[in-house]
């Protein structure tokens, strides 16, 4: 059986935790799109780890990771990724990576670096890791895919052609360094040596072992909000956040997915631009950055503080809803342990007008939160295993947000080990 475990939301949400969680019953964990961009943090008995390219799954020697087609595959991050975490004790992972994968070129993170410095004051807040540059020149055709690695000439030649269009923009908008066709050869070569044992048809190995019964996660990097064509365009991701897009970035049959588990946090964060409706800021947003996830909110790939906001019912009840939602986990509700009272976001005024509805980019700039204030439990709830063990006013939150939100809660995370999880 496949499932895919997406983010309803901007991102960290806690996939990477249930990711690993569910990992113990999985065979296979695949990454689907993305790259080294966002980052899992994830706490297990080897301790804690933050994951940028290689997939949740990692830990378990059970387990084979696979770096699907549909990933943004940065060769150096992922070989330093696995060394690291060899060096601190795991056993070396099972993992394989799409010869249809593409590659993070050196050249896709300098544009990155050089746009945002370009747009100043109205850049998107990348995290430079040159996911734009790299999804662009994908969808453009002058993309690499790892198999070109094992055939030097052809490579070598596509790179001359395709190095004169970077060498203009360099020269003429950027003013920057120019770019050498032998020198990045080299490079490439370089990445042939740290991937080539890892590659193979990972599609054609997935088609057999879903034909053996075995259980697959697809597993999604940031949220709904942040899929090119759902999201909140143009403050988004490059690739598509969305379980439906693991069908083509895994290579599997679209049908073969039979659950789709959405990552929903108890209380929200976003990193980078964009409208965020629920958004708190001063000292009420310290205090819950400084509590939030495990040990604060801060970005595992930039460390950058994140923005915070309260639990926002119409952006989830859509990301949920777009993503073809069967299950909710909802994750870090031991966070909100500390409040009095918890402020929940119900629905948005647009132009005088109130809506449960999640509108296109224009109009959720104008949008103003609907709050209402629910009683909080002001208890530690972690250690907790079973559902009716939980406070009376905790389990009218997550009631709460099921009803507004329209999908089942099947699933509580109430600490960020791989234990802490509450099934209902
Ligand atoms: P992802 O990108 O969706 O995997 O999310 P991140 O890993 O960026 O952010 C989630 C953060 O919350 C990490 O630091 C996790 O260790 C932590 N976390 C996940 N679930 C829980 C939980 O239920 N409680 C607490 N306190 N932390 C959690």
């Amino acid at each position: 059986m496949v499932k895919a475990v997406v983010g309803a939301n901007w991102g960290d949400e806690g996939k990477g935790k249930i990711t690993d969680t569910l990992s113990k019953e999985a065979d296979i964990i695949v990454r689907f799109q993305g790259g080294a961009n966002a980052g899992h943090t994830i706490v297990n008995d080897y301790g804690k780890f933050a994951l940028h390219t290689l997939p949740s799954g990692v830990f378990y020697d059970h387990t084979t990771s696979i770096i699907g087609n549909g990933v943004a595959l940065n060769i150096p991050v992922l070989f330093k990724e696995i060394k690291d975490i060899v060096d601190r004790g795991v056993p070396m992972p099972k993992i394989l990576v799409s010869d249809r994968a593409q590659i993070v070129m050196p050249y896709h993170i300098l544009f990155d670096e050089y746009e945002e410095e370009r747009l100043a004051g109205k850049s998107f807040g990348s995290t430079k890791s040159g996911i734009a540059p790299f999804y662009s020149d994908k969808y453009a055709k002058i993309g690499f895919q790892v198999a070109e690695l094992f055939d030097p000439e052809g490579l070598k030649e596509k790179l001359e052609r395709v190095i004169v269009k970077k060498n203009i923009l360099l020269e003429h908008l950027y003013h920057k360094p120019l770019l050498k066709v032998d020198e990045l050869f080299d490079t490439m070569m370089e990445y042939k040596k740290m991937v080539e044992t890892y590659v193979c048809d990972t599609s054609a190995f997935l088609y057999q072992a879903i034909k053996d019964g075995k259980n697959i996660l697809l597993e999604g990097q940031l949220g709904s909000l942040k899929d090119p064509d759902h999201g909140i365009y143009p403050m988004v991701t490059s690739s598509s956040t969305l379980a439906a897009y693991g069908a083509i970035g895994a290579g599997i049959p679209p049908y073969e997915i039979k659950k789709i588990i959405t990552v929903v946090k108890a209380y929200s964060s976003a990193v980078g631009a964009g409208a965020f409706v629920s958004e708190i800021f001063g000292d009420e947003a310290d205090e819950l950055r400084k509590r939030g996830g495990d040990g604060g909110e801060y970005g595992a790939t930039t460390g950058r503080p994140r923005r915070m906001g309260w639990f926002d019912c119409v952006a989830t009840k859509y990301g949920c809803r777009i993503q073809g939602t069967t299950d909710v986990a909802f994750t870090v509700l031991d966070v909100l342990g500390y409040l009095d009272e918890i402020p929940v976001c119900v629905g948005y005024e647009i132009d005088g007008v109130e809506t449960t509805d999640f509108p296109t980019t224009a109009k959720l700039e104008k949008a103003k939160p609907v709050i209402k204030v629910l009683p909080g439990w002001k208890t530690d709830i972690r250690g907790i295993k079973r559902y009716e063990e939980l406070p009376e006013n905790c389990r009218k939150y997550i009631e709460f947000v099921e009803e507004q939100i329209g999908f089942p809660i099947t699933m509580v995370s109430n600490g960020p080990g791989r234990e802490d999880i509450i099934y209902r």
